[in-house]
Order: C-alpha cells, then sequence, then structure tokens
C-alpha cells in the first residue's frame, strides 16, 4: 500500500506538470496564430485605406476637371450674352439665343454633377480618415502584440524545458504498465480540457458522468488499487494528502 500511495502522489504530480505543460503547449501554438491573424487583418486594412485614397484622389481629379469644364461654359455663355447687342440680324440673335440657352443647359447638368461630385469627395475624405485610423490602430495593436510575445515565449519556453525536466525522472520511475494507463487517458481525444486523472463526485465522475463502481471507489479513496473510469480512461486518485474520503463526503455539498 505504501508503494502505490508512491505511485499516486507521483500520478498526481505527473499529471499538474502536464496539465501546465498543456497550457504552455497551447499558449505556444495559439499566439503566433494570433499574430498571423491581426497581420492578415492588418492587410486587409491598410489594402482598403489604399483603396479608398486612390478612389478619392481620382474623384478630386474628375472634380478638377468639371470644375475647369464649367468655368468654361459660364465665359461662353457670358460671351454670347454680350455678343447679342452687337448683332446685325434677326437670325444670328436667334442663333445666339438658342446657343445661350444649349450652354445655360449644359451648365446647370455640370452644376448638378459638381455638387454630387463634391459630396462624393466628403464622403470618401470622412471614410479615407477612418481607415488611416483603422489601419493605424491595427499596426499598433500588431507590433503590441508581437513585442509581447518576442517577451513571453521565451519564458514560457524555459518553464517547458524545466517542466520536461522535472517530469522525466518521474515518468521514468513508473511502472510501465501504469504508465501506459496514465497515457491512455491523456490519448483520450475530443477532450477540450485533456487529463491524466478525473474527480469523482458521488460516485460519478465528473469528466464524462460515468457511474463508478462502489467497490473500485472504495479501493480507490483506499490507496488499494489502481483503477480507471471506464467512460473516459482516466485514473480515479485520490490524494493521499488530503483529509480522509470520510471527511470529504461529510463536506459535500447537498445539492
Ligand atoms: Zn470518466
Amino acid at each position: 500500500m505504501a508503494e502505490l500511495i508512491d505511485t499516486i502522489r507521483d500520478l498526481l504530480r505527473l499529471n499538474s506538470i502536464d496539465l501546465r505543460r498543456h497550457a504552455l503547449q497551447v499558449e505556444l501554438e495559439k499566439t503566433p496564430s494570433g499574430l498571423k491573424a491581426l497581420d492578415v487583418e492588418l492587410c486587409s486594412r491598410k489594402a482598403e485605406r489604399d483603396r479608398l485614397r486612390e478612389e478619392l484622389k481620382a474623384t478630386r481629379t474628375a472634380l478638377g476637371a468639371e470644375e475647369v469644364e464649367l468655368s468654361k461654359s459660364e465665359k461662353r455663355r457670358a460671351r454670347a450674352q454680350e455678343r447679342i447687342p452687337l448683332l446685325q440680324n434677326a437670325e444670328q440673335v436667334e442663333a445666339t439665343q438658342r446657343e445661350i440657352v444649349a450652354l445655360a443647359e449644359a451648365i446647370d447638368v455640370l452644376e448638378s454633377e459638381i455638387l454630387e461630385r463634391m459630396d462624393r469627395v466628403e464622403g470618401l475624405d470622412a471614410a479615407t480618415a477612418k481607415s488611416e485610423e483603422s489601419a493605424e490602430a491595427g499596426g499598433a495593436e500588431l507590433t503590441t502584440a508581437t513585442e509581447a510575445w518576442t517577451e513571453r515565449r521565451p519564458v514560457l519556453e524555459t518553464e517547458m524545458a524545466e517542466l520536461d525536466g522535472e517530469r522525466l525522472p518521474i515518468a521514468e520511475s513508473l511502472r510501465s504498465d501504469i504508465r501506459r494507463r496514465y497515457q491512455l487517458a491523456w490519448r483520450q481525444r475530443g477532450k477540450a480540457h485533456p487529463s491524466g486523472v478525473t474527480e469523482v463526485l458521488g460516485r460519478i465522475c465528473t469528466t464524462c458522468h460515468t457511474e463508478i463502481s462502489a467497490r473500485w471507489l472504495q479501493e480507490c479513496k483506499d490507496h488499494e488499487a489502481l483503477h480507471s473510469c471506464q467512460g473516459c480512461k482516466r485514473l480515479l486518485l485520490f490524494d493521499p494528502a488530503a483529509p480522509s474520503a470520510a471527511a470529504k463526503e461529510g463536506e459535500q455539498p447537498s445539492a
């Protein structure tokens, strides 16, 4: 029994090391992909900003050309109006008046086009400014996250190396069949939170809700045998350092 208690202590220690290693592993894998996603997002914000800048530039150019065209038409109309009193016959007057009417129509069209174009410039101006802010904020976020990760990663790697060093002698000291059972529990797929050990509430495994036989449970609590949950394969371990099983049961919430 004393030997089994040592094994249980080792398994519990090993599991707490492996839980920490798993958390480190998740962070080591997730953070770089998170940074990559930020980078992709930043690229698309920059592309949108550049597209808006181009569109704004083109719209301003078009507006400038329309304004030049308007000014020309207005001058032509003014000249035509000045010409009328100097004309020799009714035919010439009529032709000039027709020209003035046509010019006035063209000016009307140009003026409304210019107004629309000015609205468009105003809208694009605001959208461009917003996209520039957004690209800048994305850049700052990526820089901050990258700097934080540059500091964080070696810390995680150091801790991982320490844990690897700590777990090796424990794992090697375990009997091979026990080690295999422990590894089998860790290898069960589809678990968001893998572990080699499960807790039991009443007689129910808290991981997979399988009912544990009363005899097994008692043997585990008394540290007389090593059993695994038949559902999730996790070891049913009770910490020898924890208060006795009887005391524990007394503490259980009535719910
Ligand atoms: Zn289970």
